[in-house]
């Protein structure tokens, strides 16, 4: 598959990864917006939020599950935000569901 991130899931692009597991991947962005910048996604390809349903939604879950982990090995102790850009007007540029977790300094409103 023509995908970016299912690439980087099968080793085919390389990534900084800081957790895996069998139906997880969390890697550093390549383009930081923030001293801590991971995205968390699927190993299966699901195109974006829009496309999360009763079959595939547990993976989802897990990713919440993972996410608390990761910010804590990151010490993000003064807190952090996850964002899902879903669709062209919030911007999304990859079309793998994947999770923000941004975190490092104060966040405005705007993710940017
Ligand atoms: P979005 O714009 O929400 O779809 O987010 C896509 C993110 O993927 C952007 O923040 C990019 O910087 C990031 N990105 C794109 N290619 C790579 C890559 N090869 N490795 C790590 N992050 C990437
Ligand atoms: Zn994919």
């Amino acid at each position: 598959m023509n995908c970016i991130f299912c690439k980087i899931v099968a080793g085919e692009i390389p990534s900084t990864k800081v957790y895996e597991d069998d139906t997880v991947l969390a890697f550093r962005d390549i383009q930081p917006m923030a001293p801590t910048h991971i995205l968390v996604i699927p190993k299966a390809h699901i195109p974006s939020v829009d496309g999360v349903n009763g079959e595939n939604s547990a993976v989802v879950a897990h990713i919440f599950e993972v996410i608390p982990g990761i910010a804590a090995k990151e010490k993000l102790v003064n807190g952090y935000r996850v964002v899902s850009n879903c669709g062209s007007d919030a911007g999304q540029t990859v079309p793998h569901l994947h999770f923000h977790i941004l975190g490092g300094r104060e966040m405005t409103l705007e993710m940017a």
